[in-house]
């Protein structure tokens, strides 16, 4: 029969069930850089192709996830999963059932959805969920909030970070007690398949902020040890710090600031694909990073400045007294800015010691001139 309908290509006995994926979009929602930039893309553009996005991200996979943080002025804020469900305890999107409701209902509007039947009702809760949450943050932003010109990215970061770890346990497989009655039973090395594929997209309108570069790069090297990948797609400048974290968390990083209108090309061609399936593809590469760090001591970002040896501290200038801010150790810095001290080498005359007579232990040809005035002693 299968050979009558070519069906048996269908052959379920090797069928592996697809590995869930975990988005969290970070959107900059700082007020000035979207004024910078309305002319060209206003932020209720942005969030349209966004939403398209994330629709696409959910339709590769019944199990696929999404959330979503605002990274404000001075604040993070989650626009999805809606921050009600957050107060409750429990994981707001993470249900145990597998093919269950993923949606907290909660904060959502029920008379606008259903409103098409066109729409798949799981891309209606969200896309509900995202615009009302954002409008309650736009609604809620005073001009005390916009006395500081940064965006919290570090802030969003963690919590970012914090989500995923959560959605990972809850998609842990459970755990088997062993059979006390079986000791063969040892628990298995091989490394398991990783249960969750978790990436972070920011959305950037802002410059890097060099007050948040330590706070920045913690999260960053935290993702890079749980293997959590940092995209960017910078719509108006070169964040510094962010372009670091693509490069050291293997993530993405594209500038979309010549033309902002094309964000929805960029996000569909640059990021959709998954961890899995960026081992299947080149993805775009930077090509040069901006390395600079920020001093610890003025927040500056600086080209060169002294390190400290023990806990790697930056410091644009010499501290006070040469001792480190951070841990206090006396730095030692010698004749900084003096030219290195090289001591001529003198000229001698290679000396060609032919035979065993040379007691050159058989090494044949010339010794080669290491700069050394006594040879490598020989036994008697
Ligand atoms: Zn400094
Ligand atoms: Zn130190």
């Amino acid at each position: 029969m299968n050979r009558i309908d070519a069906s048996e290509h269908y052959d379920e006995s090797g069928f592996t069930s697809q590995t869930p994926s975990l988005l969290t979009v970070v959107i900059d929602t700082n007020p000035r850089a979207w004024a910078a930039i309305h002319d060209q893309l206003p932020i209720s553009k942005a969030i349209a192709n966004i939403l398209v996005f994330i629709n696409a991200h959910l339709a590769f996979g019944n199990d696929n996830r999404v959330a979503v943080i605002a990274a404000h002025t001075n604040r993070a804020v989650w626009l999805y999963p809606s921050p009600s469900s957050n107060n409750s305890g429990r994981l707001p999107g993470s249900s145990r059932r597998r093919n269950g409701p993923d949606v907290e209902m909660a904060g959502v509007d029920h008379r606008r959805l259903g409103t098409s039947p066109n729409k798949y009702p799981q891309f209606a809760q969200i896309e509900s969920a995202i615009l009302s949450s954002l409008r309650f943050l736009i609604e809620n932003t005073n001009t005390s909030d916009l006395a500081p010109t940064t965006t919290l990215i570090s802030g969003a970061l963690s919590m970012a970070l914090s989500y995923t770890h959560k959605t990972s346990l809850a998609f842990e497989p459970p755990k088997t007690s062993a059979d006390p009655a079986n000791p063969t039973t040892a628990p298995s090395t091989q490394p398991s398949a990783p249960n969750l594929h978790a990436r972070i997209l920011v959305l950037s309108v802002s410059q890097s902020e060099p007050s948040q570069y330590i706070s920045t790069m913690n999260a960053v090297f935290a993702a890079s040890h749980a293997r959590i990948p940092i995209d960017t797609l910078s719509l108006y400048s070169a964040p510094t710090f962010l372009q670091q974290a693509a490069f050291i968390t293997g993530g993405i990083f594209l500038s979309a600031s010549s033309n902002p209108r094309g964000l929805l090309s960029c996000l569909m061609f640059g990021f959709l694909a998954d961890t899995e399936a960026r081992k299947s593809l080149v993805t775009p590469t930077q090509d040069s990073v901006d390395f600079r760090a920020a001093c610890f001591c003025h927040r500056r970002v600086v080209d060169t400045g002294y390190v400290c040896s023990i806990c790697l501290s930056i410091f644009c200038e010499m501290p006070e007294n040469a001792e480190c801010l951070t841990c206090g150790t006396k730095l030692a810095v010698g004749n900084y800015g003096a030219r290195p001290a090289v001591v001529p080498r003198r000229k001698k005359k290679r000396k060609r010691v032919n035979g065993a007579g040379g007691g050159g232990g058989g090494a044949g040809g010339g010794r080669e001139e290491t700069g050394s005035a006594t040879g490598t002693p020989v036994p008697p």
